[in-house]
């Protein structure tokens, strides 16, 4: 999920393992898990909705695969495409990031 960490005076968006609770630290230690069915085992069609659980990459994917109806039931995304496909699906063009990034250079520190 996602979630807002006050730090230094400054709103800091952050991912937390919707499995563990803990703060996913590195976008390549991140995975996205979501059903493709529904729990009766109807597969989603055009215009469904899913929710994406936010998990570690290893164990807590494995146990968010479980939770959601093992693996024939579930699909998945590195958490590196995931948002990067959120972004495009919202507009953030190559211009648009750059003018976000020098903000952030300025304004924030990786925490
Ligand atoms: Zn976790």
């Amino acid at each position: 999920m996602i979630k807002i960490l006050y730090h230094h005076d400054k709103s800091c968006p952050i991912l937390i393992c919707d499995i563990c609770g803990k703060k996913i630290e590195n976008i390549n230690n991140g995975s996205v898990a979501f059903r493709l069915s529904d729990p009766q085992g109807v597969y989603l069609v055009e215009g469904d909705l899913t929710d994406p659980l936010y998990v570690h990459s290893g164990e807590c994917f494995l146990k968010a695969e479980a939770k959601l109806g093992e693996m024939q039931a579930t699909g998945s995304e590195a958490l590196s495409f995931h948002l990067y496909y959120l972004a495009r699906n919202l507009g953030l063009g190559l211009e648009k990031y750059k003018e976000v990034e020098k903000d952030y250079e300025e304004f924030f520190e990786f925490i």
